[in-house]
């Protein structure tokens, strides 16, 4: 067995060998504008001017990213998507919810609504990892829930409203993992949350949540007859975020790095530039892994596979585990599975930051190391 003091080539390593899920590779610049803000904005208050008018710049770029309809609004909270499930858990959720769960982060808000005492059990449907579960109508649903991609395997769902026409049913999607790296039909979802640290380039700690005026309405005749939380309450956060606050202290700088990459990505040409990219980079580490004799894209179905995360297989004369020490210890970092999947495994994100170049580079180090390896 090759030992993990493998030394990978100067010349052929990417330039930046940041490629995991999240926390994830911020650009330069981002850190650059950190710096220059660094006796202005930071350490300064969230309830003055200069940091609301950067709350208000992040809700209007994203509702100009994802391109969506008048009715909708960005609300904004500590605590992460996490938070997020408790949050919809007590706010959204009328009586019973329904999930489709193929993954760690599916499952985790199916979990939250069905240990909810104040609810009904909740309908989960579920797929092995690597599949895709689609949610499907029923009568006596009132929440539909699923995510984009589950971060987990690096599957992609379609992005539907999965309720009969007639419902009052909410859609409620997790968009963490992927918000900003693919486009999809806004008018489909009622609520669409995420955290920063992923495709967004930031840092962790804050939920967003774009949600419609169905949604608020949802929101505020439950929160007006159910116990809340005030940490969890949707009604006090959007009360917060139409005047550009949180009901709690933020950290600045995740809001900085946030804002610069919401005005980098309309720069670059907004959501469709950046699913691009994701998906050119993706297709990269697919096809290599499609022609490889030790790898192959652990999701089977083409169409289910992630634009933005790309899970390889390995077969077993190949330990995964010791390819990631070696990367690690080239300074090519976070490529791991995630930890409960317990695959043979590499997952590489290739989020809107990644350059096309390095994932080139990425895989020219995986044929370095193999070719050693096996
Ligand atoms: C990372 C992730 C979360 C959790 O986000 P936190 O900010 O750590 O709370 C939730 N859902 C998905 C799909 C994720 O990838």
């Amino acid at each position: 067995m090759a030992s993990t003091n493998l030394r990978i080539p100067e010349n052929i390593k990417p330039k930046d060998g940041r490629f995991g899920c999240g926390p994830s590779l911020l650009r330069e610049t981002q850190i650059e504008r950190l710096s220059s803000v660094g006796k202005t904005l930071l350490g300064t208050s969230h309830r003055q001017s200069p940091i609301k008018s950067l709350v208000g710049k992040i809700q209007e770029s994203l509702l100009e990213i994802f391109q969506a309809p008048d009715d909708y609004e960005i609300v904004l909270g500590n605590g992460g998507a996490s938070a997020f499930w408790d949050i919809a858990s007590f706010c959204l959720v009328e009586q019973k919810a329904q999930h489709a769960s193929f993954g760690e982060f599916g499952q985790k808000f199916a979990n939250a609504t069905n240990n909810a005492p104040f609810l009904q059990p909740s309908q989960i449907i579920q797929a092995p990892a690597g599949d895709l579960a689609l949610c499907q109508p029923s009568p006596d649903i009132d929440i539909y829930a699923y995510p984009h991609h589950e971060t987990s395997t690096g599957v992609v769902s379609p992005v539907r409203n999965f309720a009969s026409s007639n419902s009052e049913a909410l859609t409620v999607v997790d968009g963490t993992s992927i918000a900003g790296g693919a486009t999809f039909s806004v008018s489909e979802v009622d609520c669409y949350y995420f955290s920063p640290q992923k495709c967004l380039g930031s840092e962790g700690g804050l939920w967003l949540a774009m949600v419609n005026q169905k949604a608020v309405k949802r929101c505020q005749d439950l929160v007006s007859t159910r116990w809340v939380p005030e940490f969890l309450n949707l009604k006090v956060a959007l009360d917060n975020s139409r005047k550009q606050q949180t009901l709690n202290t933020p950290a600045i700088s995740t809001i900085v790095l946030l804002e610069n990459q919401l005005d980098w990505i309309l720069a670059q040409g907004g959501i469709e530039t950046s699913a691009k990219h994701c998906q050119q980079a993706t297709n990269k580490l697919y096809n290599w892994a499609l022609a490889s004799e030790v790898a192959k894209p652990f999701v089977e179905n083409p169409n289910w596979r992630s634009p933005v995360i790309a899970t390889i297989d390995f077969s077993p004369e190949v330990d995964a585990k010791i390819l990631e020490n070696i990367l690690r210890t080239n300074g090519i970092l976070d490529v791991n599975p995630y930890r409960k999947l317990g695959r043979n495994q590499l997952r590489i994100a290739c989020f809107p930051n990644v350059s096309l170049d390095d994932v080139d580079s990425l895989l020219a180090c995986l044929d370095y190391v193999l070719e050693r390896l096996v």
